[in-house]
């Protein structure tokens, strides 16, 4: 490279890393500054963790089927059969036979006509709410609800209509507000919540969203796979299998690979073909992740165990923590809130945590709201009872010792 040409890239540089400080500075003092931890070895419940062996309970692959010798296997023989790239976008030359069978395969295990892949659930959402509603349409959205759904809205350009949290009077007194003035109502919820672990009211959302001729869209990244007596999620769980417009699910938590889908009726796939941008733009799912994903949904029927074992380990701490006075409300879920309130305390617990061999991430604004930092704990369905009652002692231990 020239000498000139050196010079031009450190200057543009220099303007952008100003910008860089000035930004980054604002984050340092709100004590909201991130820096990514580097984990190594194989998907399991005990991997490295900024070169620290610890037991893992932080991650989402709840089922711990992203090791499972055939997932593994069907990846590796996916690559060599088709190479380690479809190639394109779905409309031009990256829809293989693959993703075909995927599609039908989700569509049966959710009962519905059909179902649509998607590179993550992040570009689901920003792809499928646009692609129903914009301007003089309402997105009727909990307040909770995940930062893709947000971002969707906004690409949307349409107008945001919030309903309190897992509030059924909440969300009814919106849809009547703004049922009458909108052309049509998207109503967004996260199946399960991901940093609560509570589930949304999804029966009476269902029926009231109906009742009113709105579109339902059930975010379900969590409960996919883990929740309802066969793990069909949360619509499961609720007894709305079916009766969801719009079922989204990823392929990269329970499900162990990569990816997103929505299921839903054949309109439903044929309009997000033709409409949705996040689908249309962007190049197709990878064969090894397709072929994953295949084989971990034919796992989730074939292995019950790991959901059974995902509650029973779920029920274990959560008693076990709470017989130390600590509360994880309001999850019910795989997904385990210890709320300690203040961010500095949050993120030395965590600390302490890994020191002592447990990795649980501290969350802060504004991934949840001011004064509710945390300690996540997303326990696996293949840790060991004495490695759950080990974590919940253990930070038992940590909470006591620290100065209030
Ligand atoms: N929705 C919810 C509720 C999530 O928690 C997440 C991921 N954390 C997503 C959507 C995005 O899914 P993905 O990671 O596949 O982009």
């Amino acid at each position: 490279m020239s000498r000139e040409a050196a010079h031009n890239i450190s200057n543009r540089g220099s303007a952008l890393d100003a910008v860089a400080d000035e930004i980054l500075d604002g984050i340092r003092d709100r004590g909201t500054y991130r820096r990514m931890r580097v984990l190594d070895g194989l998907q399991a419940p005990r991997m490295t963790v900024d070169g620290r062996d610890v037991l893992l309970f932080a991650g989402s692959n709840y089922l711990d089927l992203a090791r499972h010798p055939e997932v593994i296997e069907a990846a590796e023989r996916a690559s060599r059969e088709y190479g380690c790239a479809a190639g394109g976008s779905r409309l031009i030359t990256g829809n293989l036979v693959c993703h075909e069978a995927l599609e039908e395969e989700l569509a049966s295990f959710f009962g519905t006509e059909a179902a649509l892949a998607f590179n993550t659930g992040y570009m689901a959402n920003v792809g499928v709410i646009p692609a129903i509603v914009g301007a003089g349409d309402v997105l009727l959205s909990d307040e909770l609800n995940h930062a893709s759904i947000i971002d969707g809205a906004k690409l949307a350009r349409t107008d945001v209509a919030v309903f309190r949290h897992g509030d059924v009077d909440s969300f009814r007194e919106t849809l009547e507000r703004v049922r009458p003035k909108a052309r049509r109502v998207l109503v967004a919820v996260d199946g399960v919540y991901s940093m609560d672990g509570d589930v949304a009211p999804v029966a009476e959302i269902v029926k009231h969203a109906h009742d009113a001729d709105a579109i339902v869209l059930l975010d379900d990244a969590h409960g996919t796979g883990c929740l309802g007596a066969r793990g069909r999620g949360t619509a499961e769980l609720a007894g709305v299998l079916g009766e969801v417009d719009i079922l989204m699910g990823t392929l990269g938590k329970s499900i162990g690979s990569f990816g997103a889908f929505v299921a839903g009726s054949a309109k439903m796939r044929d309009l997000f073909v033709n409409t949705a941008r996040s689908f249309i733009f962007s190049c197709a799912l990878a064969p090894a992740q397709v072929q994953a994903a295949r084989a971990a949904l034919r796992l989730i029927d074939e292995e019950p165990w790991r959901r059974e074992r995902l509650d029973a380990n779920c029920d274990r701490l959560r008693k076990r923590l709470g017989t130390h006075g600590i509360s994880t409300d309001p999850s019910t879920t795989h997904i385990l809130p210890v709320v300690i309130g203040e961010n500095a305390k949050t993120m030395a617990t965590c600390e302490s945590l890994l020191e002592r061999g447990y990795y649980a991430q501290g969350i802060r604004h504004p991934s949840v709201p001011e004064g509710t930092a945390r300690l996540r704990i997303t326990p696996m369905a293949t840790h060991s009872e004495e490695e759950i009652d080990g974590l919940a002692d253990t930070i038992a231990d940590l909470l006591s010792e620290a100065p209030a």
